[in-house]
Protein backbone atom coordinates (compact mmCIF):
# COMPACT_ATOMS: atom_id res chain seq x y z
CA UNK A 1 0.00 0.00 0.00
CA UNK A 2 1.21 3.51 -0.99
CA UNK A 3 2.25 5.48 2.29
CA UNK A 4 0.65 8.83 1.56
CA UNK A 5 1.26 10.13 5.51
CA UNK A 6 1.74 14.08 5.70
CA UNK A 7 3.30 15.49 8.41
CA UNK A 8 2.23 19.26 7.88
CA UNK A 9 4.42 22.36 9.16
CA UNK A 10 1.86 24.87 9.53
CA UNK A 11 1.37 28.15 11.55
CA UNK A 12 -1.97 28.94 11.43
CA UNK A 13 -1.61 30.98 8.54
CA UNK A 14 -3.66 31.46 5.27
CA UNK A 15 -0.84 29.88 2.86
CA UNK A 16 -0.20 26.85 5.84
CA UNK A 17 -4.13 26.33 6.05
CA UNK A 18 -5.13 26.29 2.73
CA UNK A 19 -2.10 23.69 1.84
CA UNK A 20 -3.94 21.07 4.65
CA UNK A 21 -7.57 21.51 2.18
CA UNK A 22 -5.28 21.03 -0.99
CA UNK A 23 -2.98 18.24 0.12
CA UNK A 24 -6.74 16.47 1.35
CA UNK A 25 -7.93 17.52 -2.21
CA UNK A 26 -4.70 15.55 -4.01
CA UNK A 27 -5.43 12.76 -2.12
CA UNK A 28 -2.85 13.02 0.84
CA UNK A 29 -3.15 11.99 4.21
CA UNK A 30 -2.16 14.19 6.75
CA UNK A 31 -1.75 12.60 9.96
CA UNK A 32 -0.21 15.77 12.29
CA UNK A 33 0.49 18.83 11.93
CA UNK A 34 3.82 20.67 13.22
CA UNK A 35 4.16 24.05 14.86
CA UNK A 36 7.23 25.92 16.28
CA UNK A 37 7.20 28.47 18.68
CA UNK A 38 10.59 30.01 18.26
CA UNK A 39 10.24 33.01 19.77
CA UNK A 40 8.46 35.42 17.91
CA UNK A 41 6.53 38.31 18.53
CA UNK A 42 3.41 36.81 19.20
CA UNK A 43 1.91 33.63 18.73
CA UNK A 44 -1.81 34.51 17.74
CA UNK A 45 -1.55 32.08 14.43
CA UNK A 46 -1.34 29.48 16.63
CA UNK A 47 -4.03 30.11 19.06
CA UNK A 48 -6.22 30.15 15.69
CA UNK A 49 -4.75 26.73 15.04
CA UNK A 50 -7.04 24.67 16.74
CA UNK A 51 -10.44 26.15 15.28
CA UNK A 52 -8.59 25.23 12.39
CA UNK A 53 -8.12 22.03 12.40
CA UNK A 54 -11.56 21.11 14.25
CA UNK A 55 -12.96 22.93 10.98
CA UNK A 56 -11.00 20.31 9.12
CA UNK A 57 -12.58 17.94 11.23
CA UNK A 58 -16.23 18.68 10.72
CA UNK A 59 -15.73 19.70 6.50
CA UNK A 60 -13.93 15.78 5.88
CA UNK A 61 -14.57 13.38 9.05
CA UNK A 62 -11.08 13.35 10.02
CA UNK A 63 -9.16 14.11 12.48
CA UNK A 64 -5.32 15.83 12.82
CA UNK A 65 -3.41 15.71 15.40
CA UNK A 66 -1.29 18.66 16.19
CA UNK A 67 1.89 19.49 18.24
CA UNK A 68 3.89 22.85 18.78
CA UNK A 69 7.48 22.57 19.10
CA UNK A 70 9.36 25.28 21.51
CA UNK A 71 11.98 26.49 19.99
CA UNK A 72 12.90 29.53 21.79
CA UNK A 73 16.58 28.54 21.68
CA UNK A 74 16.93 29.98 18.02
CA UNK A 75 16.22 33.38 20.33
CA UNK A 76 19.24 33.22 21.99
CA UNK A 77 20.84 31.64 18.82
CA UNK A 78 19.83 34.50 16.55
CA UNK A 79 18.79 36.98 17.60
CA UNK A 80 18.33 39.20 14.90
CA UNK A 81 15.78 41.23 12.49
CA UNK A 82 12.19 42.26 13.34
CA UNK A 83 10.40 38.96 14.19
CA UNK A 84 12.80 37.62 16.72
CA UNK A 85 14.73 40.85 17.66
CA UNK A 86 13.80 44.40 18.64
CA UNK A 87 14.06 46.10 15.14
CA UNK A 88 10.81 48.12 13.99
CA UNK A 89 8.68 46.17 11.52
CA UNK A 90 8.40 47.77 7.98
CA UNK A 91 4.94 49.44 7.55
CA UNK A 92 3.17 50.02 4.26
CA UNK A 93 5.82 48.58 2.24
CA UNK A 94 6.64 44.66 0.89
CA UNK A 95 9.22 44.76 -1.25
CA UNK A 96 12.31 42.85 -1.27
CA UNK A 97 14.53 45.80 0.87
CA UNK A 98 12.42 46.60 3.65
CA UNK A 99 11.33 42.41 4.15
CA UNK A 100 14.77 41.49 5.24
CA UNK A 101 14.60 42.58 7.95
CA UNK A 102 11.67 40.09 8.93
CA UNK A 103 14.21 36.93 7.69
CA UNK A 104 14.71 34.90 10.75
CA UNK A 105 17.98 33.06 10.18
CA UNK A 106 17.49 29.74 8.61
CA UNK A 107 14.19 29.73 9.59
CA UNK A 108 12.41 26.47 7.33
CA UNK A 109 15.87 24.68 6.88
CA UNK A 110 15.49 24.15 10.68
CA UNK A 111 11.47 23.72 11.06
CA UNK A 112 12.08 21.22 8.01
CA UNK A 113 14.87 19.39 9.55
CA UNK A 114 13.01 18.94 12.96
CA UNK A 115 9.53 17.82 11.06
CA UNK A 116 11.45 15.36 9.49
CA UNK A 117 13.13 13.85 12.69
CA UNK A 118 8.87 13.67 13.47
CA UNK A 119 8.46 12.30 9.98
CA UNK A 120 10.90 9.76 10.01
CA UNK A 121 9.66 8.55 13.71
CA UNK A 122 6.40 8.43 12.52
CA UNK A 123 6.80 6.60 9.54
CA UNK A 124 5.08 9.62 7.76
CA UNK A 125 6.54 9.58 4.60
CA UNK A 126 6.21 13.30 3.14
CA UNK A 127 6.95 16.73 5.00
CA UNK A 128 5.32 19.52 3.86
CA UNK A 129 5.23 23.27 4.25
CA UNK A 130 3.48 26.28 2.41
CA UNK A 131 6.57 27.72 0.00
CA UNK A 132 4.90 30.32 -2.31
CA UNK A 133 6.04 31.95 -5.14
CA UNK A 134 5.58 35.84 -3.72
CA UNK A 135 8.21 35.31 -1.10
CA UNK A 136 10.97 34.18 -3.19
CA UNK A 137 12.56 37.61 -3.36
CA UNK A 138 12.90 37.59 -0.01
CA UNK A 139 13.15 34.54 1.50
CA UNK A 140 15.58 32.01 -0.06
CA UNK A 141 14.31 29.36 2.09
CA UNK A 142 11.37 29.60 -0.12
CA UNK A 143 12.97 29.08 -3.60
CA UNK A 144 12.39 25.80 -5.63
CA UNK A 145 15.95 25.33 -5.68
CA UNK A 146 16.16 25.36 -1.70
CA UNK A 147 13.13 22.94 -1.63
CA UNK A 148 14.94 20.74 -4.16
CA UNK A 149 18.13 20.42 -2.16
CA UNK A 150 16.35 19.86 0.83
CA UNK A 151 14.50 16.74 -0.23
CA UNK A 152 17.70 15.61 -1.25
CA UNK A 153 19.23 16.14 1.83
CA UNK A 154 16.53 14.71 3.60
CA UNK A 155 16.80 11.61 1.56
CA UNK A 156 20.30 11.11 1.63
CA UNK A 157 19.93 11.60 5.74
CA UNK A 158 16.82 9.34 6.04
CA UNK A 159 18.10 6.72 3.12
CA UNK A 160 17.11 3.78 5.34
CA UNK A 161 13.32 5.60 5.49
CA UNK A 162 12.79 7.42 3.20
CA UNK A 163 11.31 11.02 4.12
CA UNK A 164 10.82 13.63 0.93
CA UNK A 165 9.88 17.16 0.96
CA UNK A 166 6.79 18.70 -0.58
CA UNK A 167 5.98 22.77 -1.50
CA UNK A 168 2.47 22.49 -3.29
CA UNK A 169 2.43 26.17 -3.54
CA UNK A 170 5.98 26.89 -4.48
CA UNK A 171 4.98 27.84 -7.83
CA UNK A 172 2.05 29.78 -6.87
CA UNK A 173 1.35 33.40 -5.97
CA UNK A 174 -0.63 33.92 -2.86
CA UNK A 175 -2.90 35.26 -4.83
CA UNK A 176 -3.44 31.83 -6.47
CA UNK A 177 -3.52 30.13 -2.66
CA UNK A 178 -6.45 32.56 -1.81
CA UNK A 179 -8.25 31.14 -5.16
CA UNK A 180 -7.52 27.35 -4.41
CA UNK A 181 -8.64 28.03 -1.17
CA UNK A 182 -11.74 29.81 -2.26
CA UNK A 183 -12.66 26.73 -4.29
CA UNK A 184 -11.75 24.17 -1.22
CA UNK A 185 -13.73 25.89 0.97
CA UNK A 186 -10.77 27.12 3.33
CA UNK A 187 -12.19 29.32 6.55
CA UNK A 188 -10.24 31.94 5.98
CA UNK A 189 -11.89 33.82 8.86
CA UNK A 190 -10.04 31.44 10.82
CA UNK A 191 -6.75 32.77 9.42
CA UNK A 192 -3.88 35.38 10.46
CA UNK A 193 -1.61 37.32 8.75
CA UNK A 194 -0.03 40.22 10.60
CA UNK A 195 2.57 40.33 12.13
CA UNK A 196 1.59 42.33 14.79
CA UNK A 197 -0.82 40.11 17.88
CA UNK A 198 -3.88 42.56 18.02
CA UNK A 199 -7.55 41.61 17.89
CA UNK A 200 -7.66 43.33 14.44
CA UNK A 201 -5.43 42.75 11.68
CA UNK A 202 -3.41 46.48 11.61
CA UNK A 203 -3.37 46.33 7.53
CA UNK A 204 0.03 48.52 8.02
CA UNK A 205 2.29 45.51 7.84
CA UNK A 206 4.23 43.73 5.32
CA UNK A 207 1.96 40.71 5.75
CA UNK A 208 -1.45 42.66 5.98
CA UNK A 209 -0.34 44.49 2.83
CA UNK A 210 0.66 41.12 0.74
CA UNK A 211 -2.70 39.55 2.37
CA UNK A 212 -5.43 41.78 1.62
CA UNK A 213 -3.73 42.43 -1.91
CA UNK A 214 -3.83 38.90 -2.64
CA UNK A 215 -8.07 38.79 -1.66
CA UNK A 216 -8.07 41.84 -4.10
CA UNK A 217 -6.07 40.52 -6.91
CA UNK A 218 -8.33 37.09 -6.67
CA UNK A 219 -11.37 38.77 -6.52
CA UNK A 220 -12.57 37.52 -3.12
CA UNK A 221 -12.95 39.38 0.06
CA UNK A 222 -11.13 39.03 3.01
CA UNK A 223 -13.82 37.91 5.70
CA UNK A 224 -11.65 39.00 8.27
CA UNK A 225 -12.04 42.86 6.96
CA UNK A 226 -15.03 44.79 7.29
CA UNK A 227 -17.02 45.86 4.15
CA UNK A 228 -15.70 49.24 4.54
CA UNK A 229 -12.01 48.50 4.78
CA UNK A 230 -13.02 45.71 1.80
CA UNK A 231 -13.80 48.54 -0.69
CA UNK A 232 -10.77 51.01 0.92
CA UNK A 233 -8.87 47.86 0.12
CA UNK A 234 -9.81 47.83 -3.22
CA UNK A 235 -8.86 51.51 -3.85
CA UNK A 236 -4.95 51.70 -2.53
CA UNK A 237 -3.39 48.60 -2.62
CA UNK A 238 -1.05 47.56 -5.07
CA UNK A 239 -1.18 44.53 -7.32
CA UNK A 240 1.30 42.39 -5.09
CA UNK A 241 4.97 40.57 -6.77
CA UNK A 242 4.17 37.85 -9.16
ZN1 LIG B 1 -0.61 43.69 10.13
Amino acid sequence: MTNNKVLAIVSGGLDSTTMLWKLQADGYEVMETISFNYGQRHTKELDGLEKILSAFEEQFGREIESKVVDIRVMRDLAEAGAVMGNEELPKQAYDAETQRVTIVPNRNAVFINLAAARAVAMEYRYVAYAAHSNDHSVYPDCRPEFVEAMDRALELANAWTPVNLMAPFVNSSKADIVRVGKELGVPFELTWSCYEGGDRPCLQCGTCIERTSSFVQAGTPDPLLTSKEWEEAKTYLPAPEQ
